[in-house]
């Protein structure tokens, strides 16, 4: 009997629909001759909006984009899109004077010295006025100098240095559709108004409000925060994260750009009274939003704060308030449905991570590809694998509020001591007192590894304002010879680098 999946249906048509579909698609044309690959087929309401927002990427977008056979050029013409070198955190902690801290988290982490990782010794001797970004890599130069990624002329997806992107939301599913339709993925516009299961309790068909019924061997649950499957017709429980994370609410605005010939290449963060807001700078606007707690503001108490942020950029809008589900499923796989997306889980959008985690989701199901009958081994893993990926994420993001130091507004003093870490992060904090964090500290990184928590920690100058204070004493001896060679050829090759880059957006026009 044949048992292979003929039919896979996505339900959804945001982000994580159309990249699952794409994805799908693409694993499916190299691994199978066309007779024996399942048909996609993605349905999505034409009354029920996208969430709208989701505009910033990490490094995974080039390469999946790359993968894809999209081009760079397309992509950037289509969505709008700008270079995106990494994160600016402005304000979240307070130096010893109580000045603000801005740094950078650059999409390159660390480097070594003569075998030794480079934070080790940055944390003994410093570098003048350079903080660890600065002194190890071009990012944060050229985010301020509002320079791009790579040199006029370049051929598409070329890197010196780690990039990703910002690009408009609805464009980007808007231009996917495109894609994975040119390529045979059936589009049906249409509403799910049930969900059926047979008496194994797995999907057995939906019923779609003008088309009647749609039989499922394979759904993939793309309903964003309403889970309309998973939760609402399977039952699977949700795990909420609001003892880890206090922001429950965002409120999003778009803007001109002040200065429409200069275009940052970072994504920025910013500290408020009561969470904190983003600022996203696409090519023709530039996309913002505060996330903020329910339970230190109001609504119209964040819109005053969010807009008085604003200045002239705000005046007289009214921003959307997006409320946020944040959490997870228990189980992402359950029965023949897999939710990916926000109806799978959402963590906060701080480190812009959300759409990478569909990247891997559809990646990990994809090698799990089962037959109609799910086999419960490959279940299980993915389940696992997924679990991995939220903890990864969840403790990246918790240790930006458990290293916070502000103590202005009874938000940060809550986020800091009132909101629990997971155990692995708490076991960490106590080892990183006394030590930089090493590559065997985190056990799963798709993203995080342990020379981005060094960045964090030297980002926020933890170790000069009460964390770990006595950890210099205990740095095994280093060579300040060494470092001060090492430092004195990164400063030169970094000012060629910078030299060398064009504006941002000379290379977007170019693009
Ligand atoms: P949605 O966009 O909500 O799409 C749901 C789809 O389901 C829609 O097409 C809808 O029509 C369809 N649907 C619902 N019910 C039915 C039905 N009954 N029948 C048929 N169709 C139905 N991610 C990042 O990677 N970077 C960021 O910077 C970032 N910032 C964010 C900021 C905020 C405030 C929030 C809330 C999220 C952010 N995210 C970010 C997450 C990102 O927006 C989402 O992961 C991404 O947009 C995917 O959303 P989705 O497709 O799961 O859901």
């Amino acid at each position: 009997m044949n048992n292979r999946l003929s039919q896979i249906t996505i339900v959804g048509g945001g982000t994580a629909g159309w990249m699952t579909a794409l994805i799908l698609d693409m694993v499916f044309s190299r691994t199978s001759a066309s007779k024996d690959r399942p048909r996609i087929c993605l349905i999505e309401s034409p009354n029920i909006a996208t969430v709208g927002v989701g505009e910033a990427t990490v490094p995974r977008m080039p390469v999946t984009l790359r993968q894809a056979g999209i081009s760079e050029r397309d992509f950037f013409r289509e969505t709008n899109a700008s270079f995106k070198l990494g994160v600016k955190f402005c304000n979240w902690n307070k130096d010893r004077k109580g000045n603000r801290i801005d740094y950078v988290n650059p999409f390159a982490h660390g480097q070594m010295v003569q075998g030794l990782e480079a934070a080790e010794f940055f944390l003994r001797f410093g570098n003048g006025d350079r903080d660890f970004t600065q002194s190890i890599s071009p990012h944060d130069h050229l985010g301020r100098l509002c320079k791009g990624a790579r040199q006029l002329g370049q051929p598409e997806f070329e890197q010196r240095f780690g990039y990703a992107y910002h690009l408009d939301a609805v464009k980007f599913a808007g231009m996917l559709t495109k894609v994975c339709t040119k390529r045979g993925v059936e589009h049906i516009r249409d509403e799910v108004q049930s969900v059926e299961l047979d008496e194994q309790g797995n999907v057995s068909h939906l019923m779609l409000e003008r088309k009647g019924r749609h039989d499922i061997e394979m759904v993939i649950d793309c309903t964003g925060f309403r889970g309309l499957i998973i939760n609402q017709a399977l039952g699977e429980p949700f795990l909420d994260y609001s003892d880890y994370l206090p922001n429950d609410r965002a409120m999003a605005l778009q803007i001109e750009h002040p200065k429409p010939e200069k275009i940052e290449s970072l994504t920025r963060s910013t500290a408020l009274g009561a969470g904190w807001t983003w600022r996203v700078p696409l090519y023709n606007r530039v996309g913002t939003g505060y996330v903020f707690s329910s339970a230190h503001r109001t609504d119209d108490q964040a819109a005053d704060e969010y807009l008085k942020w604003l200045g002239d950029s705000g005046k007289g809008a009214t921003p959307r308030v997006i409320p946020m589900r944040v959490g997870r499923v228990r189980n992402a796989w359950v029965k023949n449905c897999v939710a990916i997306g926000l109806s799978g889980g959402f963590i906060e959008p701080l480190e812009s991570t959300a759409i990478h985690m569909v990247d891997h989701a559809v990646r990990w199901f994809a090698e799990h590809l089962p037959t109609k009958d799910v086999e419960p081994s490959l279940r299980d893993r993915y389940n696992r694998q997924m679990d991995k990926l939220y903890n990864e994420v969840l403790e990246f993001i918790c240790l930006h509020y458990r290293l916070g130091n502000r103590k202005d507004d009874q938000y940060w003093i809550d986020a800091r001591t009132e909101m629990k870490v997971p155990d692995r992060l708490a076991e960490n904090l106590e080892l990183w007192q006394h030590r930089l964090p090493m590559d065997h500290d985190v056990e799963f990184a798709t993203l995080f590894d342990h020379r981005v928590y060094q960045t964090v920690l030297l980002g926020k100058q933890s170790y000069d304002t009460g964390y770990g204070t006595g950890i210099r004493d205990r740095i095994r001896p280093l060579k300040k010879q060494i470092w001060l060679q090492g430092m004195q050829r990164a400063k030169a090759d970094l000012a060629q680098i910078i030299k060398s880059m064009p504006d941002h957006k000379t290379l977007l026009r170019e693009i």
